[in-house]
């Protein structure tokens, strides 16, 4: 019998529509080897117990397998889907009827309906439509053939084997279509998070993700004290790189600026692109000379940076405003709003520096 494995659930469909349909061709293509090799076999074992009518559906089947292999070569992919299910399914009705319910070739049909509802390169109508008909189809053999005696009647032992053959089949593709089912889905949820929750331009964490990172921070602290440091960090004089040489190579700038920025950070430190140009980096457990620290290590290492453009090598320097929260109590917005504050300055003083803000509590015995 057939196994038209199918779930066309990629989670790369989203965006590469593609390479989802290339990879579900490949899994329709396995199918159509496999069924087609069965049904050979099936051809054998009915020329070999005499039952010369089963072993022309087999022929048949093997026929329907080779033209839907060739219609997916053409990417007719719907069609082949299509003639692939109904192979299944008439295959199972005509074995029910030819050599009787026992022989359990009615679990396929059972297979089919929930496998054809699945897949997604059939239309919703089509597919309702098609997969009822297969469920009244199925009731009426119950209904009717459980009980009606084969047209040919097998020796016993070769129709147990048959059944149980069937049965296990039966088993092995629910099992194999449910674990596929699971790592599909669970793909599609990875990648839905992680486009989610990333920048897609730089790979880094992107705004939503750093501000949850910070607020999680901030809730800790509030029950377990512990400093922690906040860098605002711009590239410099961004805009003149966009305007002279094109955004793909402001583009390059970002990424050089976003891998040296990760590759230099602690493994605790969360980096995430926070705006355009801008970067917000979380350094948790750490406190003014820390901090300052690793902000120089960061500007020095992005200093170091030479981008080979055209003719040219783009050279890059970034300013950074620095806020440490020693006690808790700070909100987050003040917290980002004073390394803010930090940034703006190292702009006004000159660029690629690091300003440490005042801290909250100095600010505010100053105020
Ligand atoms: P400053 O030193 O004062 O920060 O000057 P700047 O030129 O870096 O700052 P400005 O805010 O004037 O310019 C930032 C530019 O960044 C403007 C915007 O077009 C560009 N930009 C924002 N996002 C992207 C992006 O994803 N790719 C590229 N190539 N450019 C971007
Ligand atoms: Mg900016
Ligand atoms: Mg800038």
């Amino acid at each position: 019998m057939g196994s038209p494995l199918h779930l066309h659930l990629d989670p790369a469909s989203a965006l590469a529509p593609s390479v989802a349909s290339h990879s579900f061709k490949l899994l329709l293509s396995s199918a159509c080897v496999l069924a087609g090799v069965t049904h050979l076999a099936f051809g054998v074992l009915f020329y070999q117990a005499q039952v010369l009518p089963m072993m022309w559906v087999n022929v048949g089947s093997v026929l329907t397998y080779v033209l839907a292999a060739a219609l997916l070569r053409r990417d007719l992919v719907a069609l082949a889907m299509f003639l692939m299910i109904a192979e299944v399914a008439a295959h199972a009705i005509l074995a029910v009827i030819a050599v009787g319910w026992e022989s359990g070739f009615h679990y396929y049909l059972l297979i089919a309906i929930p496998v054809y509802l699945a897949n997604q390169v059939n239309k919703w109508p089509f597919k309702i439509t098609f997969a009822g008909l297969i469920a009244v189809a199925y009731l009426l053999l119950d209904w009717y053939w459980r009980k009606a005696p084969p047209h040919f009647v097998m020796p016993p032992d070769t129709l147990a084997y048959l059944h149980r053959f069937n049965l296990a089949t039966t088993i092995a593709l629910i099992s194999g279509l449910t674990v596929l089912y699971v790592h599909l889905i669970t793909q599609a949820e990875e990648r839905l998070h992680e486009l989610a929750t990333t920048d897609s331009l730089t790979g880094l964490l992107n705004r939503r993700s750093i501000l949850a990172a910070l607020e999680r921070e901030q809730a800790v602290r509030e029950r377990k004290p512990h400093p922690t440091s906040v860098l605002l960090v711009d590239i410099d004089h961004f805009k003149r790189i966009n305007d002279r040489l094109g955004h793909a190579a402001g583009d390059a700038v970002l990424c050089a600026v976003s891998r040296t920025l990760q590759a230099k950070a602690r493994e605790v430190d969360r980096v995430a692109r926070y705006g355009g140009e801008e970067f917000c980096i979380l350094l948790p457990h750490t406190l003014h000379d820390g901090a300052l620290q690793a902000a120089e290590r960061l500007r020095e290492a992005v200093c170091q940076i030479n981008i080979p453009w055209g003719d040219e090598h783009i050279a890059v320097s970034i300013s950074t405003g620095l806020a440490c929260a020693a006690e808790p109590g700070e909100t987050l917005q003040a917290l980002l709003k004073r390394a803010d504050e930090a940034l703006y300055q190292a702009k006004a003083e000159g660029r690629n520096r690091v300003v440490l803000a005042a801290d909250r509590v100095n600010r505010s015995r100053q105020a």
